[in-house]
């Protein structure tokens, strides 16, 4: 079953969530097999990409915002690029892109060293794309190394989002996720401003001191708890187990998740691709047709292929452009 669950700790600042994602993780997966142009992700690899939708999952279901949430990672050794996008309503995809003949060279057992850092350039990064543009419209973007302070790689996903929280909203935040061939998995935790919209357990103190000691005294606790997760749990537990093993102690509320579910779906359509081919120019589209055969574009996402012969192509160019953005994840065979 796939599902994402919020909830406040009563009383404390404190909020969570938890994901498990299985049958449209699977997609995702049996799409990128059945791809005949690129073939399975090596093991090391879909895990790291199932860790990022994990991510994803709980880093939109955090926020309020109507657009796209996409992390991503991009490597300086076999592995070039990994995306994972999310839209509000929970939709996601994720893909990667390996370097030219480094797909067999990718251990099961693959770090992220060894598969985004190898000269240690590579980078993540968090965007935010609103739905809604206008023109002078600029997405959001952080990004930090995939190293720590001493310039040695972070061993986990987890770990280099935990370092971005920290270094960009200064949030508390407990973030762990977990991923393999059926499963992508995660559990946010994460200290809440006691006064404000956040304070709906009615959490009191009498001295703005007490209030900050009390905060990171029971935000401590509950993480502390958190870290105990062990990744097989979080793999093979449903999420109410999770949770009532890890904090059967304290009191749970959960928040109305407005029946959101994960799930998979690609936004890609014959138009994107137009527009995308348009932007290349006429005169470099028209010389990718070879005699009769038509243009093929795969999406990289899901695997769509979309076909353009010769007549689709002269229409294309003599028809108004759509407003709508260039999409990457296009793919010119
Ligand atoms: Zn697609």
């Amino acid at each position: 079953m796939s599902e994402i669950q919020k909830f406040l700790f009563d009383g404390l600042p404190v909020r969570g969530a938890i994901v498990r994602v299985d049958s449209p993780w699977q997609e995702v997966l049996t799409r990128r097999a059945n791809n005949s142009e690129t073939g399975a992700y090596p093991a090391g690899l879909s895990r790291v990409l199932g860790e990022m939708t994990a991510a994803g999952l709980l880093m939109q279901s955090n926020i309020h915002f109507d657009g796209a949430l996409v992390l991503q990672i991009q490597g300086d050794g076999p592995v070039r690029l990994a995306v994972a996008e999310v839209k509000s309503d929970l939709r996601f995809r994720a893909t990667a892109t390996i370097a030219p003949s480094q797909q067999d060279k990718i251990a099961a057992d693959a770090t992220l060293k060894d598969m985004f850092n190898v000269h240690g350039q590579g980078r993540c990064a968090i965007t935010l794309d609103a739905d809604e543009k206008h023109p002078s419209y600029q997405p959001y973007q952080g990004i930090v190394s995939l190293m720590d302070e001493d310039g040695n790689t972070l061993p986990s996903l987890s770990e280099i989002l935990q370092q971005y929280m920290r270094l960009s909203e200064q949030l508390d935040t407990v973030l762990i996720v977990a991923a393999n061939e059926t499963v992508a998995a995660g559990l946010l935790i994460q200290r809440i401003p006691v006064k404000g919209e956040g304070n709906l357990a009615g959490a009191q103190a009498n001295t703005e001191e007490q209030d900050v000691l009390g905060h990171n005294e029971d935000f401590n606790r509950i993480a502390t708890l958190a870290h105990s997760l062990a990744e097989q749990e979080l793999l093979e537990l449903d999420s109410d187990t999770i949770l009532r093993r890890l904090f059967w102690q304290e009191t749970l509320s959960r928040v109305d998740t407005q029946g959101r579910e994960p799930h998979f779906g690609c936004q890609c359509d014959r138009e994107r691709v137009s527009n995308m081919l348009r932007g290349l120019g006429q005169e470099e589209v028209s010389d990718m047709l070879e005699g009769d055969k038509p243009i093929e574009v795969g999406c990289e996402f899901c695997g769509a292929q979309y076909h353009f012969d010769a007549v689709d192509v002269a229409q294309i160019f003599s028809a108004p452009a759509t407003n709508q953005n260039l999409q990457d994840g296009h793919q010119l065979h």
